[in-house]
């Protein structure tokens, strides 16, 4: 069980020191830039969308350690994930992180490893860092645009 409380779970310490999915994609169907003025976060995400399942996700740039560890543990979330479930995802890890929602056991099972970055929500500055790779997911979801900032 994860405690909410801790804003660097290990969870969270692992995926900053060794980022999975870091690194271009050879040929991405999207690509979209995401940038956090508040932090100075700045990651770009690449997706390669299949027959509406996320067959690979990869991310780089450069940010702090929740910026980082967000993106990773978001991209190791998403591939094999159709798009729908990505939507989902993302519902969910905004109920919970933005929105201050009671996390419920259903919400944390959905999220997996997600969930250990909750304790960013009791810490309002991080909530971006956290949020910005899903805010590029979105966008590359959507199809909104090929840059995003969280302000
Ligand atoms: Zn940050």
């Amino acid at each position: 069980m994860f405690d909410l409380k801790d804003l660097y779970h290990d969870v969270v310490v692992d995926h900053n020191r060794n980022p999975r999915h870091f690194g271009k994609l050879k040929y991405p169907t999207q690509v979209v830039e995401g940038y956090n003025p508040l932090c100075g976060d700045k990651l770009r995400l690449y997706l390669k969308i299949s027959n509406n399942v996320i067959t690979d996700i990869s991310f780089d740039g450069e940010g702090c350690a929740i910026s980082v560890a967000s993106a990773s543990l978001m991209t190791d979330s998403l591939i094999g994930k159709t798009v729908q479930q990505a939507q989902q995802l993302f519902h969910s890890f905004h109920g919970v992180i933005i929105q201050q929602e009671d996390v419920d056991m259903a919400q944390l099972e959905l999220l997996e490893k997600i969930s250990a970055l909750a304790g960013v929500k009791k810490y309002p500055a991080r909530i971006k860092c956290a949020t910005l790779c899903w805010h590029a997911l979105q966008s590359a979801l959507t199809g909104s645009g090929s840059s995003v900032t969280t302000e």
